[in-house]
């Protein structure tokens, strides 16, 4: 097997529509298999998410619209959305059957491109993907399709899922695709087309591939499979393209099946803490007492009690300046409350800030997975 996918303990596997129905209807031969193989890498221990494609299909077949004539390409936006509804409960109910069949806890979650891009939404995202795998369950991530207005949307499920596995810092996704990998060349015109073993970066040479191998793969083509591997790359993850035609592709991989593999440029942690250092411009700065600053060095998350003051406005999932007592800058982290609310919990004990809230929030105002200190300064005179 890859050691990319081997190594891996959070493993995003992103699977299309034409692998899950067969004659409009969910392969549950195939969904079963997928389901024991993936039960093989919980037992393993890796953390699993899976981005499923189908609802728009299985959809399109229970309002009836083909008797009515409608061919797929001919649905409105409303009649896709609709459909989208329709099919997305059967979807859902397929893998939750499969896994519940292997001892597994499924947990639907539909996402919008905002709810990945916005640093507000994006913390809770994260936050409930990670809860979720703590606790052993596997999230089933399907786009929100009937809310996603049309500029809004992915529209394919490529993209989606390597945002998803960018969000959960995860160390690979695998693409099942109805092809094994990328050629140079579109492999069903030219018998003499190479297949790609691995990218390490992607450039024209590589782009003007993907756009020969034209479009009929699954709905995004192997263009946004480019794009999805782009932003894997970036984000510290593997991306591994392979194809899931035959039953139990998963296990066809660590028997040496053929992929490609589209090489991280970092690794998940890594690129994170560069995204929160560097990426971002702070909306406004939390000033800290000595007890906070040594619980960060020693690891630990940022508490309301620990804060003196702040300065500036920000939303909940803006990047924030983390300062000491002499005000130095020690490092920055996305503020799990906006400045009108931290105004409010300045010093309070958790309890305190719940009574002061009305409501249950975070108990962490800076959590330590979405903070990075700056490396701390050597003693004066050295
Ligand atoms: N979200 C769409 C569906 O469930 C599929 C998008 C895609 O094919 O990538 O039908």
């Amino acid at each position: 097997m890859r050691p990319e996918i081997e190594n891996a303990q959070t493993l995003v596997v992103k699977i299309g529509s034409s692998l899950l129905l067969k004659n409009e209807a969910l392969n549950h031969q195939w969904l079963a298999a997928m389901a024991t193989d993936l039960a093989g890498y919980h037992a393993a221990g890796k953390k699993l998410i899976i981005v499923t494609s189908g609802a728009v299909s299985l959809g399109y077949a229970a309002l009836g619209f083909a008797r009515t004539g409608l061919t797929r390409d001919q649905m409105s936006l409303e009649q896709s959305q609709a459909a989208a509804a329709a099919g997305q409960i059967e979807l859902a109910q397929g893998w939750r059957a499969a896994l519940a069949e292997q001892g597994l806890a499924a947990a639907q979650i539909l996402l919008t491109a905002e709810d990945t891009e916005q640093r507000r939404r994006y913390l809770n995202a994260r936050q409930t993907l990670t809860t979720l795998m703590t606790h052993g369950a596997v999230p089933v991530i399907n786009e929100n399709d009937t809310v996603a207005t049309q500029e809004l949307r992915y529209g394919d499920n490529d993209r989606l899922a390597a945002r998803v596995a960018a969000m959960v810092s995860a160390d690979c996704l695998i693409l099942l695709s109805d092809i094994d990998g990328l050629y140079d060349a579109d492999p069903t015109q030219h018998k003499d087309a190479n297949f790609i073993d691995h990218v390490s970066h992607i450039d024209a040479h590589i782009e003007a591939m993907a756009g020969g191998t034209g479009s009929s793969h699954g709905s995004g083509g192997m263009v946004t499979k480019l794009q999805a591997a782009e932003i894997a790359q970036r984000a510290g993850c593997h991306m591994v393209l392979a194809s899931g035609r035959d039953n139990a592709p998963l296990s066809a991989l660590a028997n040496g099946a053929r992929s490609t593999v589209f090489m991280a440029h970092d690794n998940p942690h890594s690129a994170r803490a560069a995204w929160i250092a560097g990426g971002l411009q702070p909306g406004g700065s939390l000033h800290l007492d000595a007890g906070a600053v040594a619980a960060l060095r020693a690891g630990k998350s940022l508490l309301p009690v620990g804060l003196t003051g702040l300065d500036g406005q920000f939303e909940r999932g803006d990047c924030v300046a983390l300062l000491d007592a002499d005000g130095q800058e020690i490092g920055r982290g996305l503020s799990a409350y906006a400045s009108e609310e931290a105004k409010r919990m300045v010093g309070l004990s958790s309890d305190a800030v719940h009574d002061t809230l009305g409501y249950r929030g975070r108990d962490e105002m800076v959590h330590r997975d979405d903070m990075v200190l700056h490396a701390a300064q050597s003693e004066k005179g050295q």
